[in-house]
């Protein structure tokens, strides 16, 4: 039997109210325990599309939504179970800390289910996960890049999300912490979504790359296919990684 489908986008436009069009029609779908990378210029629709996946856009939810998540459309009415099971890592860490300890910022997302006899035990837990035990009462804001992105990483796990989606995970990390956040990623087996221009991140995790330029599709498939396409990498702004740049005899 084939996995269930995760997410599926059909047709998806969305045009900022100041702006041109930012989707313009996107169709894919995503099966539970892919990783798929969405890679593009700046500008491409990424982020936007990520917004979309669990309703935090557009602003009103049209009654027969582009997005559905395991099954269900993204409504009004189905907002809150959509985001129980869309996590959403934002790009940048200080948007998603705001509290005076590691713990406070990490119990918040789990505190919105109500449920508040599990919080301690799955703060515990997502923070072991991203390797940050005993951080509970370090203030976020004193800690490092890599540390941070770890910290709303647990936040995010905390909520134990079914489909897993981050924008720039490793974006303003330096290697060390670009590798560890992979390594910690890699041992997730959560659904994931990922919009980066980390293209080493994509051939060494994803099991599938889109795409995506002026709002549209233009490719999806095997990132070393897509990856490794010179043409095709550079006519959409970007590169062909260094590490499928060389073969390698031995
Ligand atoms: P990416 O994440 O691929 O860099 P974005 O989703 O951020 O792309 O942007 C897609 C398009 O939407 C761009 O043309 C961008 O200028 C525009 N855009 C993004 N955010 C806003 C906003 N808040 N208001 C108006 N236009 C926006």
């Amino acid at each position: 039997m084939s996995p269930p489908t995760a997410v599926e986008l059909r047709n998806l436009r969305f045009r900022y109210p100041d702006g041109a069009e930012a989707l313009r029609g996107i169709s894919f779908s995503v099966s539970e325990g892919e990783c798929v990378a969405l890679i593009g210029p700046n500008g491409a629709g990424k982020s936007t599309l990520l917004m979309h996946l669990n309703g935090i856009l557009p602003d009103r939810l049209p009654a027969v939504p582009a997005v559905t998540v395991f099954g269900r459309p993204v409504t009004e009415d189905n907002l809150a179970a959509v985001r129980r099971d869309v996590g959403l890592l934002f790009q940048d860490a200080d948007d998603q800390l705001f509290c005076p300890t590691v713990y406070e910022d990490v119990a918040f997302g789990p505190q919105q289910f109500g449920d508040d006899a599990s919080v301690p035990g799955r703060v515990a837990e997502a923070l072991g996960k991203v390797g940050l035990s005993g951080f509970e009462q370090r203030a976020p804001h004193h800690l490092s890049g890599g540390e941070k992105r770890r910290v709303c990483l647990a936040g995010v796990l905390a909520c134990t999300p079914r489909v897993l989606v981050l924008d720039e995970p490793t974006s303003d990390l330096d290697p060390r912490g670009k590798r560890e956040l992979k390594e910690l990623l890699r041992n997730i087996p959560t659904t994931k979504i990922i919009a980066t221009h980390d293209l080493e991140l994509v051939v060494e995790l994803c099991t599938r790359a889109i795409l995506i330029d002026g709002g549209s599709v233009v490719a999806d498939g095997p990132p070393r296919t897509l990856l490794g396409d010179e043409v095709l990498m550079l006519a959409h702004g970007l590169e062909r990684p260094h590490i499928l740049q060389h073969h390698h005899p031995h």
